[in-house]
C-alpha cells in the first residue's frame, strides 16, 4: 500500500505551523478514514447483521463520533457500522462461543450439532459460520475477495 505524505492534505500554511509527528498523525487519520470508506465502497453483506435479510439493500446512514461509515438496512431500517475487521464485531455472541464455533468448524461437525454444542439456534450458527468462513477467506486473500466484491 502507499504511504500518503500529509503534505498532500494539508495546505502549506497549516502544515507550517505543525510538528513533523502531528503531520504524522492526520496523514495516518486521513489514510484510515479513506480506507474505511474504500471497505464501505466494496464490502458486501451477505446477511443484514440486525435482521438477518438475505442481501441487504443497504444505503449510507452518515458517521459516527469515530468517523465510521454506519449503513442502514431498507428491509429492518436499523443502521450498523460498517467494520468487518473483527470477527466478533456486532455479534450478540460471545467469544467463549466463537471458539466453539471455529472449533466444530474446523472440525468439519454439521450447523446442527455446531449449534446444539454452542446453545444458539441453528440459524445463529449458520451465519457465524458464514461469518467465520467469510472471514477467513478475506485474511487469506484479501485482494481476491475484495475485488470480486
Ligand atoms: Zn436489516
Amino acid at each position: 500500500m502507499n504511504t500518503i505524505n500529509s503534505s498532500n492534505f494539508l495546505l502549506p500554511n497549516i502544515a507550517d505551523k505543525l510538528c513533523s509527528y502531528q503531520k504524522e498523525r492526520v496523514s495516518l487519520m486521513i489514510n484510515d478514514f479513506i480506507e474505511i470508506n474504500k471497505q464501505m465502497d466494496s464490502y458486501h453483506f451477505e446477511y443484514c447483521p440486525k435482521c438477518g435479510a438475505y442481501h441487504p439493500v443497504l444505503v449510507k446512514a452518515g458517521k459516527t463520533k469515530a468517523g465510521k461509515q454506519m449503513l442502514k438496512c431498507n428491509a429492518c431500517n436499523k443502521r450498523f457500522v460498517c467494520d468487518h475487521g473483527q470477527l466478533t464485531f456486532y455479534s450478540h455472541q460471545s467469544q467463549a462461543k466463537w471458539n466453539d464455533l471455529i472449533i466444530q468448524t474446523q472440525n468439519g461437525n454439521s450447523i446442527l450439532k455446531t449449534a446444539a454444542k454452542i446453545n444458539v439456534n441453528e440459524f445463529t450458527a449458520f451465519r457465524m459460520r458464514h461469518k467465520y468462513l467469510h472471514f477467513i477467506e478475506v485474511m487469506e486473500y484479501p485482494i481476491q475477495a475484495y475485488e470480486r466484491d
